[in-house]
């Protein structure tokens, strides 16, 4: 095991461990899910206020220095770990998600979160500074970018606290951010390949017109054969002289939204521009 691969950059300082797990508001009737627990800072505060955590670890030595500190103690029955990488894991019911996880596994550490059923209350988690502003950001700002707007498809965000690189050993190169995610519950009655097919192709270049995104190469044959593929399930006759390209320019000016640019459409027009093309019987994966 190498500190940097698994980003093994143990939080040091322990009011902000302590803060970290005050923003969750644990009940104490709650089931927590920790992922990457290290050595366990984390994991004793939680087991302060919850009743019983569940962590994921990778890293065995981690996991017997955890074992070693609730050893013997009241907690220990309330602490389960299962050594393994999180990605693969099979996950528990949880109602809060705590963690302090290595960056490399940030996006799909949010996504496996947001399509995990029943859905969490809230999840506090720490990232990379500008992964978190990016989950955070609004349309027309800087930062507004296709993880932007597929995490709050799903999600209320919010950044909770910096962290500078010091409160960790070792300190990694970049400042981090604690975030609160809080899934929208119910969740929007679209399916995630789609919205993300969708946003996939107007963020190609958030600054182009959304037309212009459309003429990119693959996209009109992509959307092309997704629809024959439709139409045969629906038994729907092509008619002659019909053309993908057409098509699309229809749904783009009908909606409005052809000189549109995805740097500043929010999560709503995003959705009414998917709904319009799936009224066409256009799909997107
Ligand atoms: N949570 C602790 C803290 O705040 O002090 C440790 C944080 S350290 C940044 C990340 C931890 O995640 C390490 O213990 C590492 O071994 C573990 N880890 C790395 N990749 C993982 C993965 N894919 N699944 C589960 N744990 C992982």
């Amino acid at each position: 095991f190498n500190t940097e691969r698994f980003g093994q950059h143990i939080l040091k300082n322990p009011s902000i461990a302590q803060d970290i797990v005050d923003k969750a508001n644990l009940r104490p009737t709650d089931k927590v899910l920790e992922v990457g627990p290290g050595t366990g800072n984390l994991t004793v505060r939680i087991l302060e206020k919850a009743k019983h955590c569940t962590a994921v670890e990778m890293d065995p030595r981690m996991a017997a220095e955890l074992t070693k500190r609730v050893q013997g103690k009241p907690e220990q029955r309330r602490l389960e770990i299962i050594i393994g990488d999180f990605v693969k894991a099979e996950l528990p019911y949880f109602d809060v998600c705590i963690s302090n996880t290595p960056y490399q596994i940030s996006s799909p550490l949010v996504f496996r979160l947001l399509s995990h059923r029943p859905l969490f209350r809230v999840a506090i988690l720490m990232f990379q500074r500008e992964f978190a502003l990016r989950l955070v950001a609004h349309p027309g700002s800087a930062l507004w970018s296709r993880l932007s707007a597929n995490v709050q498809l799903y999600a209320k965000v919010d950044h909770v606290m910096n962290v500078g690189k010091n409160n960790f050993r070792p300190p990694p190169n970049v400042e981090s951010s604690v975030v609160r995610i809080v899934p929208l519950d119910p969740p929007p009655p679209v399916k995630f390949e789609e919205f993300d097919g969708l946003t996939r192709i107007v963020f190609s270049r958030r600054n182009k017109t959304v037309h212009a995104s459309f003429q990119a190469k693959g996209v009109t044959e992509m959307l092309e054969k997704n629809w024959r593929t439709w139409c045969a399930e629906q038994n729907k006759t092509i008619e002659d002289g019909v053309t993908m390209k057409r098509k699309i320019e229809g749904i783009l000016n009908d909606t409005g939204y052809s000189e549109s640019r995805a740097a500043k459409m929010d999560v709503n027009d995003l959705l009414k521009l998917l709904a319009a093309f799936h009224d066409e019987g256009i799909h997107y994966a």
